[in-house]
């Protein structure tokens, strides 16, 4: 006969050890408080508990509530950290889901166990904001593809609509010094459109989104999109979007949030994806330099001359087009996701041209060339004159370094390739407590 306690039992290097003593989850009962009732039912699982246990599932890689109660049961580490004895009862792991269920708000606590982490890591010099990559990875939702069923919808306007309005104010002012005209905002006339679009959508999970992407599984998924600061890989923000949504719809959102309430950006970086024209205006207006890889010019497909063959003129401010002829600036155009500078030739140079045939497309219509131009494409310009500079470059790798290695780690090791729980929500959760981890972990390794 052996007389030992749990506390005998568990290693002095064990990591729930040092996750213990550097994790103070005293926040969760402040963010609970108003869930439990102090008068009424039978005494509650404490909620520290409960987060405990949820942590060590994702710490572990363990897929689902039902398994992580059945690792505690046998594992003395787990009953150690959740401050169990050895014939005390594991949590059942239905009372766990069916709490999450019913009680939604208790997922703020999510969001906080999260902002605390990445609150410590900042105290502990872990994250300085010089260079902060993003990227975005799918996470298979628990639908089937044979769930999905194409239905229409209203095609909505673009998520930086209401940004783009204070642009559009300006772009005008600029027309009307620069060639005397005013034109109207097109806002109401866009809104009005109410374009149809055809999607797919889960009747499982109809929150997820249907992934399209080549080289990725096809069907609902939802998408993970991870700020990482790249001093020590610790992701500063994070969001969740259904799999159909475009990588840079959050991107701006998340850069502000991440530069205004966790850590200064001094160096946004992300690939081709994230090389929209608005943001390079919005993160320079915020002091930042986006380091992005260059996104491809979508080359015209009816006509054999490309916008990359006019050649922009800054002191007149006109492009010349390859017959040499001068395109000037006519109007400002807006769509649903960007606004467009349009410069047009002169129908009588493009009549006499003998280029005709090869610049023009039933698209110009009035018999004259056009050449569309972003808003903000002089921002972009500026970002990637600095392309070929060590600094960009290093910028680049790191995120392809940092970013990419997160998700490879967290997919491997902490349940980031599926959700298990149905909804936007639940997939956020899922998705923090796999960021938490990740977090914690590199938080105890570079500090221990
Ligand atoms: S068709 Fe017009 S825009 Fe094209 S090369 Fe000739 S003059 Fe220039």
């Amino acid at each position: 006969m052996h007389m030992v306690t749990i506390e005998d039992l568990m290693p002095q290097e064990h990591f729930l050890r040092k996750l213990e003593a550097a994790l103070d989850l005293s926040f969760v009962y402040e963010e609970t408080a108003p869930l439990y009732s102090k008068k009424y039912g039978r005494p509650p699982i404490d909620p520290v508990v409960i987060v405990k246990y949820l942590l060590v599932g994702f710490l572990y890689g363990i897929p689902s509530e039902r398994q992580i109660e059945q690792r505690i049961q046998t594992d003395i580490a787990l009953r150690w950290y959740l401050g169990l004895d050895l014939f005390d009862r594991v949590p059942d792991h239905s009372t766990v889901s069916q709490l999450r269920r019913r009680k939604p708000s208790f997922r703020k606590v999510f969001r906080r166990l999260f902002e605390e982490v990445v609150g410590q890591c900042i105290e502990k010099g872990l994250v300085s904001g010089r260079v902060v990559g993003t990227d975005s990875t799918h996470v298979r939702a628990n639908a089937s593809r044979t769930s999905e069923e194409l239905v229409e919808v209203v095609e909505e306007a673009g998520v930086y609509w209401e940004k783009l309005d204070a642009y559009e104010e300006e772009g005008l002012e600029r027309l009307a010094a620069q060639i005397g005209k005013r034109r109207k905002k097109r806002v109401k006339q866009i809104k009005r459109d109410n374009r149809r679009t055809h999607k797919r959508i889960s009747r499982t999970d109809p929150e997820a989104g249907h992934l399209k992407r080549p080289g990725k599984p096809e069907g609902p998924h939802y998408l993970s999109h991870q700020a990482v600061d790249s001093d020590y890989g610790i992701i500063v923000g994070q969001t969740v979007t259904p799999g159909d949504v475009n990588d840079s719809a959050p991107y701006l959102d998340l850069m502000e949030y991440v530069h205004t309430n966790v850590v200064p950006i001094q160096i946004a970086t992300a690939d081709a994806a994230y090389d929209f024209p608005l943001a390079h205006r919005v993160l320079g207006d915020l002091g930042i330099d986006f380091f992005v890889r260059p996104q491809k010019t979508a080359v015209r497909a009816n006509t054999q001359f490309t916008r990359d063959d006019f050649r922009y003129d800054e002191g007149s401010n006109v492009y010349l087009c390859p017959g040499e002829k001068e395109l000037r600036l006519r109007r400002l155009a807006r769509s649903a996701s960007g606004l467009f500078w349009e410069y047009q030739a002169d129908k009588r140079d493009c009549a006499a041209c003998p280029l005709h045939d090869k610049c023009l497309s039933e698209n110009d219509r009035r018999g004259a060339r056009k050449v569309s131009v972003s808003y903000f494409t002089a921002d972009r310009r500026r970002n990637l004159e600095r392309r070929c500079s060590p600094e960009y470059r290093e910028a680049l790798k790191l995120r392809q370094i940092w970013c990419e290695g997160t998700f490879a780690a967290q997919k491997r090791e902490h349940n980031l390739t599926r959700v298990l729980r149905r909804g936007i929500e639940a997939a956020e959760d899922h998705c923090l407590l796999s960021a938490a981890v990740m977090n914690l972990k590199r938080m105890i390794k570079y500090t221990d």
